[in-house]
């Protein structure tokens, strides 16, 4: 493993956390109840607070792993949150707590669930609100990127909802693969999960800002068909899929799309990171304001990214919602 001439951490991991890491245990505070989630190394149970009945979900982070002591990793994951809490599209860090095995991090609930369960093709959201959602996380992600983070593991099981239905609005969750763009040199070899991940990922280029626009791209293409863009039968074909940047917009699953849709996907799934546009380009495509001006018009957020999207590839959102 590489350690970051600066901060000594193993591949330039972010080791300062303000929120203090208790060792009461989280039962003393919390009552835990049903499983939210889990991944490999973590498991999210839902929680309530006692002194004052407010909800949390409570993210069980192992700290060995693979034989390995990781408990730098789950820090890191810590100092991210943080970095982003003023982000009102991040989930909160609220609490951390210490065991002999975890460190369980106390998070802001998203009662919706993961925009995932919006991917299935027989309960397809409308086009309306998907660009909603697409908007709400790019701005996330324009956020994350002026603080020079990239998230690195964007897919629907990681955008989350406040409210189920009417589906409420995002939270970006899951900062493990997260990282500091800047701090330690180049950053290469950071793997997502590949279905999702960028082409200059599986290839060990630099990674950038522009690697989590591909995942955006990813997300809206699975929001609008259901369908998982570049998965294959194998590991091996995904792989192949994705480096050739192998997706068919002619397909079934397009008919009911707009071109607007398919136009911003196509410009996102662009195999070089230099031609993609930036989350704040992004904001100004038409295809995100066509008739959400009357429907949700967030004045003040419309106004912040037409100033900002200097140099854009697109022609300005419409100035007239008619
Ligand atoms: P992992 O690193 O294991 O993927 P995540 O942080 O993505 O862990 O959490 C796993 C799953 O748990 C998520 O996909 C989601 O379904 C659920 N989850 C995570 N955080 C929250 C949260 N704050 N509120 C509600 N559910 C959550
Ligand atoms: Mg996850």
């Amino acid at each position: 493993r590489r350690l970051d001439s600066r901060s000594g951490l193993p591949g330039g991991l972010l080791g300062e956390v303000q929120t203090p890491i208790t060792l009461e245990p989280v039962e003393s505070v919390y009552e835990v109840t049903g499983e939210l989630g889990r991944g490999k190394f973590a498991v999210v149970k839902r929680c309530m607070e006692k002194s004052t009945g407010k909800m949390f979900a409570a993210k069980f982070l192992r700290k060995r792993r693979r034989g390995r002591d990781c408990r730098a990793e789950v820090v890191h994951e810590m100092a991210v949150l943080e970095l982003a809490r003023n982000n009102p599209r991040v989930v909160n860090l609220h609490a951390a707590h210490e065991t002999d095995h975890d460190i369980v991090l106390i998070l802001e609930y998203a009662a919706g669930g993961e925009i995932f369960d919006h991917c299935v093709s027989d309960e397809l959201l409308p086009e309306a609100q998907i660009t909603r959602l697409i908007r709400q996380t790019l701005e996330g992600v324009h956020h994350l990127h002026q603080t020079n983070l990239v998230h690195l593991d964007l897919k629907p099981q990681n955008i989350l909802l406040t409210s189920q239905s009417p589906p409420g609005d995002i939270k970006i969750v899951d900062f493990g693969l997260a990282r500091r763009l800047g701090v330690a040199g180049e950053l290469r070899e950071i793997i997502g999960t590949p279905e999702y991940v960028a082409p200059e990922v599986l290839n060990y280029e630099p990674i950038t800002t522009a690697t989590d626009l591909w995942s955006v791209g990813v997300i809206a293409y699975m929001l609008v068909t259901g369908e998982s863009p570049f998965v294959g039968d194998d590991k091996q074909e995904t792989y192949l899929n994705v480096s050739q940047v192998n997706v068919d917009f002619s397909r079934d699953s397009f008919s009911r799309v707009s071109e607007l849709a398919v136009d911003f996907i196509r410009k996102l799934l662009v195999k070089a990171p230099e031609d993609r546009p930036s989350a704040a380009e992004c904001m100004s495509h038409p295809w995100l304001w066509q008739q959400q001006l009357c429907l949700s018009p967030e004045p003040v957020t419309v106004r912040h990214f037409r100033e900002r999207s200097c140099g854009t590839k697109w022609a300005a959102p419409p100035e007239d919602p008619e």
